[in-house]
């Protein structure tokens, strides 16, 4: 069990909690109003009247906020408060277009500082921790949530960086008697291998948590890293634009992870809808910040998909738990009506076939009628006729899975070894025809 960094705040009943938030709620939508022009004619357009907003159901009347609201509103007009009163200011990385410029005041640096140590000492994290944070300290938020909150608590904190060879990261992690690494899964991985290539045994380090975030990462990523680095993995959530890590994270009871409730108001919407959906279901994460000054957000729509669980848990805190973060609403595919995301596909892909094989899904359409083709790489040559039986079977196991679980009904087609490579940059996982 962890120590609970706040207990008033981390353990106050709902109908406490829906007072402050409406309380906290109201102030921001004044200010957001009186100086930011977007959400001025955002509301005026949508006929919003503040003296309306009288409790969290309210919430619902508002307008979104989007990525690209933000990405125009390059580089300040988002900001609530003059320049000088911005002590920090971070980004995102504007690979798709201008970068998302996010300022922070004084209170702000306070209150991020406080939710990222809340976070810190529910994954177990106490005075007595050595916590190597390989993150970037850049443009990006990242290193320093984790930073300043570890330094909050009292524990050792290491900066490093992603660009620090993983020879020194491990002779660090061994010298400096590291107990908590902080980094993203991707580069844990690298880690792991470091230190077999190195043949050093996890056994021979401090080494007994991994707090990792910042990208996606699967459950069968977990487990192996928790195996590699003989650590418990606790998963961070935390975006740049909402504030960077410290939104969200996982205690030591990993069901869920729990929100900062006091600081952000989150809805679930259907992303087809945009209705908000019952907690328990799953769809898009929808923001609203509560107490930030530089950069308030209201009802931002993150992309990523999870469900809420409102009730209380096990550990002792009351604040909401999400659901692990593994699918995002941009790479959702919609046929025939229904959606579903390609790592369903590939979660099927992986049961049926034991591996987890190159796919690739090629939507058409050919004379008005839409038509679902699942590419799946086999691993060897086909070089007999059994073979060739063995593989009907299986293509007929995948189309059946899929048709029981997705309600569509695919073509699925086997195609030789390495057909599906990509050569360079992200996989794409989905041809789309339709869109011409
Ligand atoms: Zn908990």
């Amino acid at each position: 069990m962890s120590i609970i960094h706040s207990p008033r705040q981390e353990t106050i009943s709902r109908e406490e909690l829906e007072q402050l938030q409406i309380e906290r709620l109201q102030s921001t939508l004044n200010r957001a109003y009186r100086n930011v022009a977007f959400y001025r004619s955002a509301f005026d357009s949508h006929g919003v009247h503040m003296e309306q907003i009288k409790d969290i159901r309210s919430l619902r009347d508002l307008p979104f906020t989007t990525t690209e609201d933000l990405r125009r509103s390059y580089p300040y007009d988002m900001f609530a408060v003059p320049l000088r009163d911005i002590v920090r200011i971070h980004s995102t990385a504007g690979t798709t277009g201008n970068p998302i410029v996010v300022g922070y005041t004084r209170n702000d640096l306070r209150n991020w500082t406080e939710c990222a140590a809340r976070l810190l000492a529910a994954a177990g994290i106490t005075e007595h921790d050595v916590v190597q944070i390989a993150v970037d300290y850049n443009l990006f938020p990242g290193a320093f949530g984790f930073h300043q909150g570890a330094e909050q608590i009292g524990a050792s904190v290491i900066p490093t960086s992603l660009t620090t060879s993983i020879q020194r990261q491990i002779a660090i992690m061994k010298d400096y008697k590291t107990t908590a690494l902080v980094t993203t899964p991707g580069y844990a991985i690298n880690i792991a291998a470091g230190l077999e290539e190195l043949q050093v045994h996890p056994e021979r380090l401090q080494l007994k948590l991994g707090l990792f975030g910042g990208e996606r990462w699967s459950d069968d990523l977990r487990a192996q890293l928790e195996a590699r680095l003989h650590v418990v993995s606790i998963d961070t959530y935390g975006p740049t634009e909402v504030m960077g890590p410290g939104v969200a994270g996982e205690c030591r009871m990993r069901h869920g992870l729990h929100i900062n409730e006091d600081y952000f108001i989150v809805e679930v919407i259907d992303p087809k809808t945009l209705e908000p959906l019952p907690s328990g279901q799953e769809g898009e994460l929808v923001f609203t910040t509560i107490s930030r000054e530089g950069f308030p957000l209201i009802r931002y729509r993150t992309g990523d998909i999870t469900s809420l669980d409102i009730s209380p848990c096990s550990c002792g805190r009351t604040f909401a738990r999400m659901s692990r973060v593994t699918r995002r609403t941009d790479d959702m595919v919609f046929f025939h009506g229904l959606g579903f995301f390609p790592s369903q596909i590939e979660a099927i892909l992986r049961e049926v076939l034991g591996n987890t094989p190159h796919y690739l899904i090629i939507i058409d359409r050919e004379a008005g009628v839409d038509r679902l083709e699942i590419q799946v790489e086999i691993t060897e040559k086909i070089p007999s006729l059994d073979e060739i039986k063995t593989l009907e079977t299986l293509r007929a196991r995948v189309t059946r899975r899929i048709k029981a679980l997705l309600d569509i009904e695919p073509v699925v087609s086997f195609v030789e070894p390495r057909s599906l490579r990509q050569s360079a940059g992200a996989p794409s996982r989905v041809v789309d025809r339709r869109l011409g």
